[in-house]
């Protein structure tokens, strides 16, 4: 067991990293855990063009500015998967797969992963033509047929960076109302490499050592068409990452942590920032402004 520690913080995505640079401001003594690249999912994010201070950068880009920040603040990321949170008599005991830590105050910054749609194929084919990172497998469809799933920000932005490298580029979505900013529906309307198709789902992906087909089933008419396609990249929204947390009674009913306007859940001590936060929009900014509150948050809690 490790010594007692004034924070943990869970998670280095923007949310965790501000927070970071916060609390080592307040002089606190603390740790970061990530088990993943630092950034988040900034890292697997085409291009941003919302934050301030860049009207455009690739998501990498930010992502190692995030992390060199971290650095020049000489605050210590460890590159660990944590598997438990559980207060006990008044500390955090925070398990990880290498080690056991205590804690007056944790601070889950843990993000989301993206859901899967759970037809047949899906897992099979997963690497091999299924992805959900269009900047990490993008490069391997050169000139070749993808489909992108899903109406919101995600399978809209990723659909737009595809388009540079596939041939053609279907984005297949559920209804004919979007969730994706106004903006990004006209870029991929305006766009001659990528067919909206409207109205229909994924009933199972297809093919032998790699996806080859979709089939794919409109759901007012329920018609079922083959679409030939190398690629499916999936964006169909996010799960929250807090299987390790003990006590789901601080979660809402879709796994989110429940928090006051202090980002503190109902456990004393047990603070939550970024997009793992219920009802939160999902945005970088929101993720950074809030990584700050939560720091001052912590800091008044230890008094
Ligand atoms: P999202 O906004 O939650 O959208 C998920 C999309 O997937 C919706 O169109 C939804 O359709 C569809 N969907 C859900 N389950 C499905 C299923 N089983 N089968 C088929 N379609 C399904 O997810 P996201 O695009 O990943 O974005 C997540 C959050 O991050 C959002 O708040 C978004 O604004 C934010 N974000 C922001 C930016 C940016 O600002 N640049 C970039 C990326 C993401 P329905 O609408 O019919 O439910």
């Amino acid at each position: 067991m490790e010594k007692n520690y004034d924070a943990l913080v869970i998670g280095a995505g923007p949310s965790g990293i501000t927070a970071g640079i916060y609390l080592k401001r307040a002089g606190l003594n603390f740790l970061i855990f990530e088990d993943n690249v630092p950034g988040g999912k900034v890292n697997f994010t085409y291009q941003v063009e919302n934050y301030p201070g860049f009207d455009h950068i690739s998501g990498g880009d930010l992502a190692f500015k995030f992390y060199q920040q971290l650095d020049f603040n000489k605050i210590t990321l460890k590159t660990e998967k944590i598997v438990s949170v559980v207060k006990n008599n008044n500390l955090f005991v925070v398990k990880s797969n290498k080690g056991e830590y205590l804690s007056k105050t944790v601070l889950i910054a843990s993000g989301t992963r993206e859901k899967m749609l759970g037809v047949k194929g899906e897992k099979e084919f997963f690497g091999k033509g299924v992805s959900s990172c269009a900047v990490c497998d993008g490069n391997f469809y050169q000139n070749q047929i993808v489909a992108v799933v899903g109406g919101g920000n995600s399978a809209f932005e990723e659909a737009l960076y595809l388009s540079m490298i596939a041939s053609k580029v279907f984005l297949i979505h559920r209804s004919d109302n979007f969730r994706a900013d106004r903006f990004l529906i006209d870029k991929v309307r305006n766009n001659e490499k990528i067919e909206i198709l409207e109205y229909f789902v994924i009933k199972e992906i297809q093919g032998k050592s790699h996806v080859e087909n979709l089939l794919i089933e409109n759901v007012r008419t329920k018609e079922v068409r083959e679409l030939n396609c190398q690629g499916i990249f999936t964006y169909i929204g996010s799960e929250a990452n807090t299987e390790f947390i003990q006590d789901k009674s601080i979660l809402d009913s879709e796994g989110y942590i429940c928090v006051n306007n202090e980002l503190e859940s109902k456990i004393a001590g047990l603070f939550a920032t970024g997009d793992v936060v219920s009802n939160k929009m999902h945005q970088i900014v929101v993720a950074c402004g809030d990584g700050a509150l939560a720091a001052s948050s912590i800091n008044r809690f230890l008094g």
